[in-house]
């Protein structure tokens, strides 16, 4: 089997063993859910309910707020208790819905299966439907789909890359996603077909996943319909980044400051492709999804389906609750995920992974060396040590100066730094205060 792989990167070690055999499994529904308006790139949604009112599974809670937004559902029966601000994980504001849930009736719920005519689709009912579920980015950056699949009209889209390639530490849920839901994967990608006409279908899997390259394999053979081909990729982080995967997938490189699009590609997680055919064929909205609980700190490490708005304190009983002292939690996966200061948070869109770290997993920070490892994992070409020091020293016209906004927070450099110099997080510091001083 060739592999294929794109230039640079790095081999941290996967941990995926805890979890990348066990079932997705439902969390008991939670009593309450907080469910912030703000779950994706772009503009927060805008409430269309308030508090007092009832709410059904799948009802409308905020619509989108112009094209870059993204609307927000119910995914229970409830009644509004109240709206409150409160910061989201990388530490934005939001307002959160807090819904108090009617347990049982939301339990009796069933989503009917409905007829769709595929070839009554067209790229226009396509992205509609898109945009009316809800669906964003579900690897993380939880960019609004729709806003990805309209390209300008004089974008010539020929290629679709699908990622399953989960290449951070721990995080399993796609893996399972590609075992467990493997036959709606594909309806979606031939709804998505019916929109574009696609010449080509690129489905990217790294190898240490052969019973998921097998599944997929097995399921495109039964679409002869669709140009479908899976691509074998090799075990190296961060191949699930866009630029990286494209390149790794089809041999195509998106200049710095382009989008996949400007050369006629567009990527879709397998998350997201599971939540299209979720509308389409079920009528659901985006309002769960599943997220890789893991880490040393916890008891039961599990692949968990949980109601968007879930309280990360359910997760963790739904864990068993702690293992020994938690030195460090993280919500997405120890290369990009965020540090939580406390685990007052809850389960949104984009939320792949719950980690609990004790200190061994956690090694303690020391002085830079100077020996350019950062330098050369960094598959930007960027000098990660250089703008992690002037974001320290509030140089940050320097920093931008030196493609401070090309990184793209893989954590590759901080990764292979022999100090562990926290340089993700001085980089997003300094990215963050360019964006709210727009210098
Ligand atoms: S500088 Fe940014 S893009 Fe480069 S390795 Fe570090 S985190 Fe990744
Ligand atoms: S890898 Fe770490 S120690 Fe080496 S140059 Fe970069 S910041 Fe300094």
């Amino acid at each position: 089997m060739t592999l294929r792989t794109f230039k640079k990167g790095v081999h941290p070690h996967d941990h995926k063993t805890r979890t990348a055999s066990l079932p997705v499994e439902d969390v008991p529904i939670p009593q309450l859910l907080r469910i912030p308006v703000s779950q994706h790139l772009g503009k927060p949604a805008v409430p269309v309910k308030q508090r007092g009112d009832e709410v059904m599974p799948g009802e409308l809670l905020c619509d989108a707020d112009g094209f870059v937004s993204a609307r927000v559902h119910s995914p229970v029966h409830g009644k509004i208790k109240k709206i409150v601000q409160q910061p989201l994980p990388a530490g934005r504001m939001s307002d959160y819905i807090e819904i108090a849930v009617n347990v049982e009736e939301t339990q009796a719920h069933q989503w009917q299966r409905r007829e769709v005519d595929l070839n009554a689709l067209d790229r226009d009912t396509v992205v509609e439907g898109i945009r009316d579920a809800g669906i964003v980015g579900m690897g993380g950056a939880t960019f609004p789909t729709h806003v990805k699949f309209s390209p300008p009209s004089t974008a010539e889209i020929d290629t679709l890359v699908i990622n399953g390639v989960e290449c951070e530490p721990y995080l399993t849920c796609d893996h399972r996603l590609m075992l467990e839901r493997t036959a709606e994967l594909l309806e979606a990608v031939r709804i998505l077909n019916r929109g574009f006409g696609f010449k080509r279908i690129l489905f990217g899997i790294e190898s240490n996943k052969p019973d998921a390259i097998a599944a997929v394999s097995r399921a495109a053979a039964e679409i002869p319909d669709t140009p479908i081909e899976i691509v074998p990729l090799k075990v190296k982080y961060p191949q699930g980044a866009e630029k990286m995967l494209i390149y790794a997938a089809c041999g195509r490189t998106v200049p710095a400051g382009k989008l996949p699009l400007e050369i006629g590609v567009i990527v879709a997680n397998v998350f997201t492709l599971v939540a299209i055919e979720d509308w389409f064929f079920w009528g659901k909205p985006l309002i769960d999804r599943v997220i890789t609980v893991s880490g040393d700190g916890i008891k039961t490490a599990r692949n968990l389906r949980a109601p968007i708005g879930t309280p990360f304190e359910d997760l963790v009983e739904a864990c068993g609750g702690f293992n020994g002292d938690v030195a460090k939690v993280l919500v997405g996966g120890p290369m990009m995920g965020v540090a939580l200061p406390t685990l007052d948070y809850s389960l949104t869109k984009g939320s792949s992974g719950l980690l609990f770290l004790t200190q061994a997993e956690v090694p303690a920070e020391s002085p830079c060396i100077r020996c350019a490892r950062c330098v050369d994992a960094c598959p930007m070409n960027l000098m990660p040590l250089k703008l992690a020091a002037y974001a320290k020293a509030q140089k940050f016209v320097e920093a931008r100066q030196h493609n401070l906004n090309d990184c793209f927070e893989c954590g590759s450099c901080a990764y292979v730094c022999p100090s562990r110099i926290k340089l993700v997080a001085w980089i997003r510091y300094a990215k963050n205060y360019v964006r709210v001083h727009k210098l």
